[in-house]
């Protein structure tokens, strides 16, 4: 990430538009393994979002032509609720994020956002509806400010303390050596990852997207930073259909659908409580899941239930 960070940042200077992907993909999918070759159709129009409903139809998808990654998945994502993706470490939960965000084109089946295919619209006006919250966010080697206000560049100075302050990260940035004005970034003031993250969360709110994708970071947090960003996160997805890939799932039980994926095919699906009547895989995640939070007095997640 360091070694990508300059150039990155360099290029952008000129190329906003252009880093503002870039920026998006190395956030979320790892800049150097992304080699797409997706591109728009000659006079795609703009997806018009009205709600922000999402649907998989009959999506499977392959990286290359020897292996599916994805295997007939199926699922909506009714305007304005939230779906979580969790399974083992290989399962495809990032990859259906990808899709989504039209890194890849799907093998068979389709990726619609309020009716419209992916595939028919430019891929700007997608990007510009979906909002991510990246697992490890990236600072910009700028303010705080221009950082959260990278969401909506022409947004006011008020806009973005009201956004720090949903995030919860206004107090603290009031306690940075120059507040708003600090410099964050590798060469600026260090920030903690939770503290990138609400950053992260608080241009999410800023961009105000329909659609956001979350992943949850995997590191164990304290408690206290936990809540602060649970709280955060609950603030971002309200009013947004939301797809969050969950590695702890206490994060999740008042997700409106749980997709448990294994080896790219939804092997469970419903919510929290139904999930666990069933006693099957979501159900033993969830066991292990308490168990290593009773050894450990906190919540430390070993299961592989990321
Ligand atoms: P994790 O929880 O570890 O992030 P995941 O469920 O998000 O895992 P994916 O990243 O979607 O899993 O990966 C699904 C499968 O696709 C894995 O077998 C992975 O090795 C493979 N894969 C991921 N990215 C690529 C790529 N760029 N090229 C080829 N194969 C890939």
């Amino acid at each position: 990430i360091i070694q990508l960070y300059v150039p990155l940042n360099w290029f952008g200077t000129y190329y906003r538009a252009i880093q503002k992907n870039f920026v998006d993909m190395e956030n979320m999918f790892d800049l150097m393994r992304v080699d797409s070759d997706v591109q728009d159709l000659p006079g795609a129009p703009e997806l018009l979002v009205r709600r922000g409903a999402v649907e998989f139809r009959n999506v499977s998808f392959g990286y290359g032509p020897e292996r599916l990654v994805l295997k007939c998945v199926n699922f909506k994502i009714a305007p304005g609720t939230t779906v979580a993706l969790v399974g083992p470490s290989g399962a495809g939960k990032s990859t259906i994020m990808r899709l989504l965000f039209r890194f890849y084109d799907v093998n068979e089946g389709a990726v619609l956002v309020d009716g419209q295919d992916v595939r028919t619209v430019t891929q700007a006006s997608l990007r510009a509806n979906i909002g991510v919250v990246p697992q490890d966010t990236v600072l910009f080697n700028n303010t705080v400010r221009y950082n959260i206000q990278y969401g909506r560049l022409e947004a006011s100075t008020a806009d973005v303390i009201s956004a720090a302050k949903n995030a919860d990260i206004h107090d603290r940035i009031l306690t940075f050596p120059d507040a708003y004005d600090t410099q964050v970034g590798e060469r600026g003031l260090r920030l903690s990852g939770g503290e990138k993250q609400r950053i992260a969360i608080a241009r999410t709110i800023l961009k105000d997207p329909a659609i956001v994708l979350l992943d949850e970071a995997t590191s164990a947090l304290d408690t206290h930073t936990e809540r602060n960003i649970q709280a955060a996160l609950g603030k971002v997805c309200v009013n947004r259909t939301t797809l969050i890939i969950a590695h702890r799932l206490s994060t999740i039980i008042h997700a409106d659908e749980i997709l448990v994926l294994k080896e790219g095919e939804i092997v469970e699906r419903g919510n929290h409580e139904t999930l666990l009547r069933q006693e099957g895989v979501y159900a033993s995640m969830w066991q292990q899941q308490l168990e290593n939070r009773n050894d450990n007095g906190q919540h430390i997640d070993k299961s592989g239930a990321n």
